[in-house]
């Protein structure tokens, strides 16, 4: 399995990082967790096109993990030659979701219809809600969800993507929670999106401290992969952002709770497994 971080930014606008979204190969299955920012030009640098993917899954309906859903549905739509349903599955409220971006999508798919005599219909997205617990299956990739704390945003879940005896929890905003316990109990991959809380601390403005509230600090992150025995920790969507010579300060910082694997880095990071 790989697990390739297609977008370690967060809504803090950055030149380097696209907006959260993480790809996972496993076999000859391909599934996009979130769709952040730019979340399309880093799926080509590693060679997948939205028509490629066997499924979308969502965290949550905050703009930074959808803002691009937009882009994936669309090339997927004009890309895809077997006029095969582009497959979402998320929380409740995403079936809505994708009604509004389709609606703000009209005038567009109009234009393409009446350009190219192939296209006939619009975009097929097939959308399945989930609640906490659910589970599923995309191709022989086993799939598990838990709902998470991200309050007030609601509801939100992760996942725990299971293939060929290996486990990948990708569990998006949250703070230490039981449903984060349980996706990435002994997983091969835990993947947290974490803040550097005495960093952000230090952020001027009200708005700013208001994250603290709702999202998993480094140490969270650690004591968490710890908790649960996961092999290794992957940091993303990581506020504020680091340089590359400030990531062993992170490492360090989580190594303090966590004994295993720490891994952090640019977009397109890709952990094998
Ligand atoms: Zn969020
Ligand atoms: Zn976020």
């Amino acid at each position: 399995m790989d697990v390739i971080l297609t977008g370690t930014g967060s809504p803090l606008p950055s030149a380097d990082r696209a907006g959260p979204s993480t790809l996972v190969k496993a076999g000859d299955t391909t599934v996009l967790a979130d769709a952040g920012r730019g979340v399309v030009m880093r799926m080509m640098a590693v060679g997948v096109r939205p028509d490629d993917l066997d499924g979308v899954i969502i965290t949550h309906m905050h703009s930074d993990h959808v803002c691009a859903l937009n882009d994936v549905i669309t090339t997927h739509w004009v890309r895809t030659r077997e006029r095969e349903p582009l497959k979402i599955w998320g929380p409740i409220g995403t079936a809505r979701l994708v009604e509004r971006t389709l609606l703000m999508l009209e005038d567009d798919i109009g234009y393409r219809i009446d350009h190219h005599e192939p296209l006939v219909a619009g975009p097929q997205v097939e959308v399945t809600e989930l609640s906490p617990g659910d589970s599923f299956c995309i191709n022989d990739v086993d799939i598990t969800t838990a709902g998470t704390a991200h309050a007030p945003v609601h509801p939100t879940i992760g996942f725990r993507l299971e293939h060929d005896g290996v486990a990948a929890a990708l569990v998006g905003d949250t703070l230490p929670c039981e449903g984060v316990d349980i996706l990435a109990s002994e997983a091969d991959v835990y993947v947290q999106t974490v803040l550097r809380r005495e960093l952000v601390e230090l952020f001027p403005g009200e708005m700013a401290q208001d994250i603290l509230e709702y999202h998993s600090s480094v140490v969270d992150a650690a004591q968490t992969a710890a908790r649960v025995g996961a092999k290794r920790l992957v940091m993303t969507h990581m506020v504020p952002a680091p340089t590359p010579d400030e990531y062993p300060e992170w490492i360090a910082r989580a190594a303090e709770h966590f004994t295993g694997e720490i891994l952090i880095g640019d977009d397109l990071t890709t952990i094998t497994v």
